[in-house]
Parts: C-alpha cells; sequence; structure tokens
C-alpha cells in the first residue's frame, strides 16, 4: 500500500469516529483513543486489531495519533541519499531506517512518542488531517 493511500484511509476512518465523540472533553475523546477500546468499538480502524497485536508493545498504549506529525513521506521519493530513494523520514531523526539496496523507509517501530498522552495533549486537534498536514511532502511541496 502506498503511504498516500493509507494517509487518506486513515483520515477518513479517524474522522468518522471523531465526529461521534463531539460531546465528549478532549480528554474523554484521547482516552476514547486507547487501544483496548478501539479494538473492540472500532475492529477495523486497525489491521493489528484482529490479531489482538500491537504497533508497540506497551501499556496504555493510545491510537489516536497514529502515524505521527513529525513523520514525513513522498511515494515518489524524498531525495536520494547512497544511491537510495529515501521515501520516508523522521524530522526528529527519532527511531530507525528499513533499507534495502535501492530504497529507505523510516522505521518507527522503536519510537512511542506519538502514543503518550502528554504528546497527544499537546498536539491535540479533533482534525486529525491538521494534525498531519505537513506529512505528505508531495502535497505540501
Ligand atoms: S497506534 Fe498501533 S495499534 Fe493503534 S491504530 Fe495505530 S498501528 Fe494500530
Amino acid at each position: 500500500m502506498k503511504y498516500i493511500q493509507w494517509y487518506k484511509e486513515h483520515a477518513a476512518k479517524h474522522k468518522a469516529i471523531v465526529e461521534k465523540l463531539r460531546e465528549k472533553s478532549q480528554d474523554e475523546i484521547i482516552e476514547y483513543f486507547d487501544y483496548e477500546n478501539m479494538r473492540t468499538k472500532h475492529p477495523d480502524f486497525c489491521p493489528l486489531y484482529a490479531s489482538n497485536s500491537k504497533c508497540h508493545d506497551v501499556k496504555n498504549l493510545n491510537c489516536y495519533m497514529c502515524g505521527c506529525p513529525h513523520f514525513r513521506f513522498n511515494d515518489d521519493g524524498i531525495e536520494i541519499k547512497e544511491n537510495r530513494v529515501v521515501y520516508s523520514l523522521c524530522t526528529k531523526n527519532l527511531g530507525k531506517s528499513f533499507e534495502s539496496e535501492d530504497t529507505i523507509h523510516q522505521d518507527c517501530s522503536s519510537c512511542t512518542l506519538p502514543h503518550k498522552s502528554q504528546f497527544i495533549k499537546k498536539n491535540f486537534n479533533v482534525s486529525w488531517s491538521e494534525i498531519m498536514n505537513n506529512c505528505d511532502l508531495n502535497y505540501i511541496l
């Protein structure tokens, strides 16, 4: 799946859920996106829910900011680095990278920053698309 396809599909799913939570406070909305609650109430939100697995093996995983505002992608390639095309990266230089002979992708498996409530509160917006506004470099360039 291309980054942009996931990005658009996820934005639509996130928006549909948040619209149903309009009466709730910011803290209640964030709490609602707790992994266990989401897995039960919105099994189609994430493909990992079906197998009861998580992207990060942490307690109290929160799915509100799945994706991350520091993530950048371009399905056409961002830059060439050591003869390989970089398709995604982290603006904070966190995490690692998946590298093949000719491609480099950001690997966020070791970074839990966007799943921590403090980070979510600091970057909160009812619109997931606005939070992730800068992620798609193809769109903003
Ligand atoms: S944060 Fe992890 S478990 Fe939650 S929706 Fe995103 S990928 Fe799935």
